[in-house]
C-alpha cells in the first residue's frame, strides 16, 4: 500500500479528467489522475463521434479517449488504475483512499467522476441483466445478430443505440414514454428513415418477459403511459437508454449537490462549496453533457486549481474563495 502526494488529484479519466490533467501538467503541477472503473469514461462505450471539434472525418469514441489519455501522460500526468472509495475533505491536504488500499494526499481535488447509465428499476429488468437486458448497444449488440430488439428512451443515446443496433438486429423497436423525442433532429431524421426501425410512442415497460432455463428475454409487457392499457411485444433483447446518474455517492454529505446528485459549482467556475475542490464534466452538468463541454470544464478546473494553489501559498490562505 503506497502513499501518493500531489498538488492536484484528479478523479476520472473521461474528457473532463484528461483535459484537467493536460492543463495541470502543463502548469507544472505534476497531477495524479485516477482512472476509476471506466478508464476513458463514457465515450469508450460508443462508436462514432461526429461532433468533437477538430476531426473532419468521423472518429471512434475509444480512440479519442486513448489519445486524450496518452496526451495527458505525455505532458507529465501520473495515471493510476484505482477506484477511490473514500475521501476526507474536512481539512487540507485532502485524503482519498483507493480500492487498492493506496492513500492519495492532495492540496487540491478535481472531481471528474462523470455519470453512469440509469436503469428502469424493474425486478424483471434486474433479473435479465446480462441475459438479454443491456445498457450498452456497442458492447452487446453483436449478440443479437438477426434478432429483434427494443430500445427504451427518447434522447440521443437511445436513438444512437437504435441506429447502431440495426447493424446486427433484424428489427429494432424504439419505445418512448412520450409522443416526441428529445434527441437531436439529425438523429431523429435518420431514425425515422431507417427501414429496420419502428417507434412505439407513449408506452413504458411494465415487465421484461423471459424464460427461466436457460435465462433469456422473450418479450416485454408494455403499458400505455396515459391509459395504462397493457400490450405485449416479442423481442430477444432489451437496451435501456434512459439517461445517466452522476457518480457522486462518494461525496454525499461532503460536497453540495442538487436533488439528482449533481455537484454544484459556483456559477462561471468549477469551485464547489469546499475550497480547493473543483468539479467538472458530467458530474456537475445535467444540461449539456457533451464530450466537448466536459473537456472545456476540465480545462476550467485545472486553471481554478492552479489559481487556488497560487493564492493559498500567500499568507492569506483561501484568498481564491
Ligand atoms: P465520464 O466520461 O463519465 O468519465 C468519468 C470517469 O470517472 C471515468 O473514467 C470513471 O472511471 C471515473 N470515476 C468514476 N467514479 C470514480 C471514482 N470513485 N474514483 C476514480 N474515478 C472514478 N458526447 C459527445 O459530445 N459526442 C458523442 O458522440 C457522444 N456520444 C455518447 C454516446 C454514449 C453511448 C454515451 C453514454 C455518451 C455520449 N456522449 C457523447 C456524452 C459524453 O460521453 C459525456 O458527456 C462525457 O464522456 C463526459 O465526460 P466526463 O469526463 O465528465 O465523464
Ligand atoms: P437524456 O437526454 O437525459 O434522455 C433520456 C431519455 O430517457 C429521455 O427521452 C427520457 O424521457 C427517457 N427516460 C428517462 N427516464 C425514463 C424512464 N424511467 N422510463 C422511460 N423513459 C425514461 O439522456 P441520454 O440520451 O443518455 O443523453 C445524455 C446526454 O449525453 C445528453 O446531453 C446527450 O445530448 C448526450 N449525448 C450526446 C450524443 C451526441 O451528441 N451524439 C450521443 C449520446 C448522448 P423524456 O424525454 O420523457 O424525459
Amino acid at each position: 500500500m503506497a502513499e501518493h502526494r500531489t498538488k492536484v488529484l484528479i478523479l476520472g479519466s473521461g474528457p473532463a479528467g484528461c483535459t484537467a490533467a493536460i492543463y495541470a501538467a502543463r502548469a507544472s503541477l505534476s497531477p495524479i489522475l485516477v482512472h476509476g472503473m471506466q478508464p476513458g469514461g463514457q465515450l469508450t462505450i460508443t462508436t462514432d463521434v461526429e461532433n468533437y471539434p477538430g476531426f473532419a472525418e468521423v472518429i471512434q469514441g475509444p480512440w479519442l479517449m486513448e489519445q486524450m489519455t496518452a496526451q495527458a501522460e505525455h505532458v507529465g500526468t501520473t495515471i493510476i488504475t484505482d477506484l477511490i472509495v473514500e475521501v476526507d475533505l474536512s481539512r487540507r491536504p485532502f485524503v482519498a483512499i483507493g480500492d487498492s488500499g493506496d492513500r492519495y494526499v492532495a492540496d487540491t481535488l478535481v472531481v471528474a467522476t462523470g455519470a453512469q447509465a440509469r436503469w428502469l428499476g424493474l425486478d424483471t429488468e434486474k433479473k435479465f441483466q446480462g441475459f438479454g437486458v443491456s445498457a450498452c448497444a456497442t458492447c452487446d449488440g453483436f449478440f443479437f445478430r438477426g434478432k429483434e430488439v427494443a430500445v427504451i428512451g427518447g434522447g440521443n443515446t437511445a436513438v444512437e443505440e437504435a441506429l447502431y443496433l440495426t447493424n446486427h438486429a433484424s428489427k429494432v423497436t424504439l419505445i418512448h414514454r412520450r409522443g416526441e423525442l428529445r434527441a437531436e433532429k439529425i438523429l431523429q431524421k435518420r431514425l425515422f428513415a431507417h427501414p429496420k426501425i419502428e417507434v412505439i410512442w407513449d408506452h413504458v415497460v411494465d415487465a421484461v418477459l423471459g424464460t427461466e432455463a436457460p435465462l433469456g428475454v422473450t418479450g416485454l409487457r408494455l403499458a400505455h403511459a396515459a391509459t395504462g392499457a397493457k400490450r405485449e411485444l416479442a423481442i430477444d433483447g432489451l437496451f435501456v437508454a434512459i439517461g445517466h446518474t452522476p457518480n457522486t455517492d462518494l461525496f454525499r454529505g461532503k460536497l453540495d449537490m442538487d436533488a439528482e446528485g449533481y455537484l454544484i459549482a459556483k456559477p462561471g467556475s468549477t469551485r464547489t462549496n469546499v475550497p480547493g475542490v473543483f468539479a467538472c464534466g458530467d458530474v456537475a452538468d445535467k444540461i449539456y453533457r457533451q464530450a466537448v463541454t466536459a473537456a472545456g470544464t476540465g480545462c476550467m478546473a485545472a486553471l481554478d486549481a492552479e489559481k487556488f494553489i497560487g493564492h493559498t501559498e500567500l499568507p492569506q490562505a483561501d484568498a481564491a474563495e
